[in-house]
């Protein structure tokens, strides 16, 4: 039982909800399932009611009857069928932090034992093997020797100015791991003196978040911190948008932070980078935790229209509109069904706009909009931008 997991800012935010219910008009959980259990205003009124109910002072205040075990799972497994892709946020009319809230919300399910059991293998392969994938962490790095021309290094340098900070997903999923590949020759052909981690770069902490697992998050923290000085590092690069959020919101403020479409952008504005051109109609998915999280619009759609010969067009629903591929949140570990369903809804507008390809800035956009194509053998290209550049650069 944990009243302690809100700040006295979100328990007064829960009180102005005027249940007006736009907030599930832009769910992608609510429409891809059709269930309005799962909108952020249902999820409101459960919170306010849990609250009340549980022992405790105001337990005792409200004489309430105490939530049943059933009633228990039933709000529990709502919570967690969410994307924490923020829309609903995004357009609260009364302001509510509402992701922030369902963070809150979910630490505290797991402190009082309402929980996924699914989120025991998220707490467990990040304690044994500081991966959530469960992946032997001394292979973090081994996705350098597929590259077609690996460095002797292995882009293991003893120090570097800045550090390729690549997280789990681009480091374990071969799918993914064409966007380190293609972000490593980027910086190679652009003279970036970058070294990655390899064993000793820990999950960046975004899983717990998610998970509501914060509670283990200071020793990796605390590791990553002392890599990088180790390296002499004075800037990580993520081309993950998570890793990137997690590090602008829980990390000090030590190192300069960029995530790859600014550093790439960067480095094309210092004509760095030369590009050919590509003939190519594409639309650009925002990830949430960069768009609406980050709230880095500019910088993608600046790398896509650099790339000459390349013809540009937006999704019906772009920038801070735009709707989740169904990836976020641990949505997929808890409830596969519905994160396919999200990943359907974001493939069917992205075919609307008829482009050859759509690109995005995040490793798991790319894999779940990829697993969707692939499984409904949908003729459309799903690239990262990282993968976009490197397509583009002359050979
Ligand atoms: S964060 Fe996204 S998925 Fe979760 S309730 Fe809000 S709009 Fe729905
Ligand atoms: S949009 Fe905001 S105020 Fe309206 S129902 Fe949703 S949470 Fe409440």
């Amino acid at each position: 039982m944990s009243n302690q997991d809100y700040n006295m800012r979100q328990l007064l935010e829960m009180g102005a909800c005027t249940n007006c219910q736009v907030c599930a008009d832009v769910c992608p959980a609510v429409s891809a399932s059709l269930d309005g259990h799962l909108s952020a205003v249902y999820r409101i009124k459960g919170l306010k009611e849990v609250l009340k109910r549980r022992a405790g002072f105001l337990g005792r205040l409200f004489r309430r009857k105490p939530l049943s075990q059933e009633e228990w799972k039933g709000f529990s497994d709502t919570v967690f069928r969410c994307t924490l892709c923020g829309n609903c946020q995004e357009i609260c009319p009364v302001g509510i932090n509402l992701k922030d809230l369902w963070l809150s919300l979910r630490q505290d399910l797991v402190h009082s034992d309402h929980y996924p059991k699914k989120i025991n293998m998220i707490r467990d392969n990040l304690a044994e093997d500081r991966n959530v994938f469960a992946e032997d962490n001394e292979e973090r790095a081994e996705w350098v020797e597929d590259m077609p021309n690996p460095p002797d290094d292995g882009y293991m340098r003893e120090k570097a100015r800045v550090v390729y900070f690549t997280g789990c997903t681009a480091a374990y999923f071969p799918v993914a791991q064409k966007i380190p590949m293609a972000l490593a020759e980027i910086l190679d052909r652009s003279n970036v003196d970058f070294t990655l981690l390899g064993e000793d770069e820990w999950c960046c902490g975004f899983p717990m978040l998610g998970a509501g697992l914060m509670d283990m998050f200071e020793p990796f923290r605390d590791h990553n911190l002392e890599a990088l000085r180790e390296k002499g590092a004075r800037e990580v690069l993520f081309a993950c948008p998570s890793c990137y959020q997690m590090w602008r919101e829980f990390y000090p403020p030590e190192f300069r932070i960029s995530h790859a479409t600014q550093f790439i952008t960067r480095l094309i504005r210092e004509e760095r980078v030369p590009l050919r051109e590509l003939d190519m109609t594409v639309t650009y998915h925002d990830p949430c935790d960069l768009g609406r999280g980050a709230r880095e619009f500019d910088a993608p759609r600046e790398v896509i229209r650099s790339i000459p010969g390349l013809s540009f067009v937006e999704l019906p629903r772009n920038r801070e509109n735009c709707q989740c591929c169904g990836g976020g949140g641990n949505l997929e570990m808890v409830d596969a069904g519905l994160s396919a369903q999200i990943a359907g809804q974001k493939i069917e507008e992205i075919l609307s706009t008829g482009a050859d390809a759509v690109i995005t800035s995040c490793q798991q956009c790319v894999r779940t909009m990829m697993t969707y194509v692939r499984r409904n053998k949908i003729a459309l290209e799903v690239l990262d931008i990282t993968q976009l550049v490197h397509r583009a650069l002359e050979k």
